[in-house]
C-alpha cells in the first residue's frame, strides 16, 4: 500500500484559525475558523460590514491581523503572504483594470507581476479572451467596454497564473442579470475543473447556485456554516406562510391587516412569525392546518413556499437595514 504523505491528504488552499482584526475600538472580525476543501466553492454571505473583505484581505496578506493564523497554498501569512499570493487569483470588489491600456496588454501586464514572461503570457491571452467572451475586444481601450465586460476580463486576469484558488469579493455586484449569470456559468465551468472558489456575496441566490459550503457572517464572526441545504434544514423551519392583504378581522388602528391577523391568530399555527412591513412571515413545520385557516379569512392572499437561505439570512442577521 501506498502511504499518502500527510501533508498532501491534508493540504487546504486556505485555512484561518481564530482570525481577529481590529481598527480602534472596533473589532471588525471577531474569532473566525474557516478551512476550504480542494475544488469547492465557499461563500461568505453576510450584510454590508459583516467583515467579509477583510477577512479575504488578511487571507491574502494585503491587511495585517490584530491575531489567529492563516494559511494560503499551505504557506503561513502573512510571513510568506507575496509567495503564497503566486497561487491564488483575485477579482476584487472594484474593477482596477488600467485604463491607459487595452484589453491584451491589460493581461500582459498583469501576469508579469507573477513573473510570467510575454511569450508565455501572450500564448495564455487567446484562451484568456476566449473565457471572458471577449475575443473581439482584444485590442480594445478598457473605457469602451460594459460593466459586465470588465468584470469578465477582471475574471480572466485573475486567472493568468493559472491559480489554485480563485477569490472573489462580491462578483456580481453592481451587474445586471445577463451579466450576473455569465459570470455564474464561467465560475461553474472553473469550479467543475478543479479550481477552488472563495467568494464573497449578500446575494442569496448567488450563494444557493455557487456554493458547496457557505458560512453566513455578521459582526465578524460566523454564525452558521453548512452546504446550503444543511444551513436551511438546522436554522429554520421547513415551511414558510406569507400572508398580506386587509383582513376583515382587523382593528382600524392603523395597523395593517397582515399584522392584526398575526397577532390574533398566527401563533396559534406557527412556532416562529415576524411582520415585516405589510406583510406576515410564518414559519413552521408543517403548512396544512395554517393553509385551511387562512381559506376561511376573506380579504387576505397568502404564498406557501419552502424556507431559503434569505429565511436564514434575515433571522440571523435581522431586519435592520445596513449601510
Ligand atoms: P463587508 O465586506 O462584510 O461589507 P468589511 O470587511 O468591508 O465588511 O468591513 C467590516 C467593518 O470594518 C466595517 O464596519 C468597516 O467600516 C470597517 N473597516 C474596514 N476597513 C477599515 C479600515 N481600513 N479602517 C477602519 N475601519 C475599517
Amino acid at each position: 500500500m501506498h502511504a499518502v504523505p500527510r501533508g498532501l491528504a491534508l493540504a487546504s488552499p486556505l485555512e484561518i484559525r481564530g482570525l481577529r482584526k481590529r481598527y480602534g475600538d472596533n473589532e471588525v472580525v471577531a474569532g473566525i475558523d474557516l478551512r476550504l476543501n480542494a475544488g469547492e466553492c465557499f461563500t461568505l454571505l453576510g450584510p454590508n460590514g459583516a467583515g467579509k473583505t477583510t477577512t479575504l484581505r488578511c487571507a491574502l496578506g494585503l491587511t495585517r491581523p490584530s491575531g489567529g493564523e492563516i494559511f494560503l497554498a499551505g504557506l503561513p501569512v502573512p510571513e510568506r503572504a507575496r509567495e503564497a499570493r503566486m497561487r491564488v487569483g483575485v477579482v476584487p470588489q472594484q474593477d482596477n483594470l488600467d485604463p491607459d491600456f487595452t484589453c491584451a496588454e491589460n493581461l500582459l501586464v498583469y501576469g508579469r507581476y507573477f513573473g510570467l514572461d510575454d511569450a508565455t503570457i501572450t500564448a495564455r491571452i487567446p484562451e484568456l479572451l476566449a473565457f471572458a467572451g471577449l475575443e473581439s475586444k482584444r485590442d480594445a481601450r478598457i473605457q469602451s467596454l460594459s460593466g459586465g465586460m470588465k468584470r469578465r476580463l477582471t475574471l480572466a486576469r485573475a486567472l493568468v497564473n493559472r491559480p489554485d484558488l480563485l477569490i472573489l469579493d462580491e462578483p456580481t455586484t453592481g451587474l445586471d442579470p445577463q451579466a450576473r449569470h455569465l459570470i455564474w456559468e464561467r465560475l461553474k465551468q472553473l469550479i467543475r475543473n478543479g479550481t477552488t472558489v472563495l467568494l464573497t456575496t449578500h446575494f442569496m441566490d448567488e450563494a444557493e447556485r455557487l456554493a458547496d459550503r457557505l458560512a453566513i457572517l455578521d459582526a465578524g464572526r460566523i454564525l452558521t456554516e453548512g452546504s446550503p441545504r444543511e444551513v436551511i434544514a438546522a436554522q429554520i423551519e421547513a415551511q414558510v406562510v406569507e400572508v398580506y392583504g386587509d383582513w376583515n378581522g382587523a382593528a382600524r388602528n392603523g395597523t395593517s391587516g397582515a399584522q392584526a391577523w398575526a397577532e390574533a391568530h398566527a401563533c396559534a399555527f406557527a412556532r416562529r412569525y415576524e411582520v415585516s412591513g405589510e406583510t406576515a412571515f410564518c414559519y413552521l413545520d408543517d403548512a396544512a392546518p395554517l393553509m385551511a385557516h387562512l381559506a376561511q379569512q376573506s380579504g387576505l392572499r397568502y404564498l406557501r413556499r419552502p424556507a431559503n437561505l434569505e429565511d436564514v439570512f434575515l433571522k440571523l442577521t435581522g431586519r435592520d437595514l445596513r449601510d
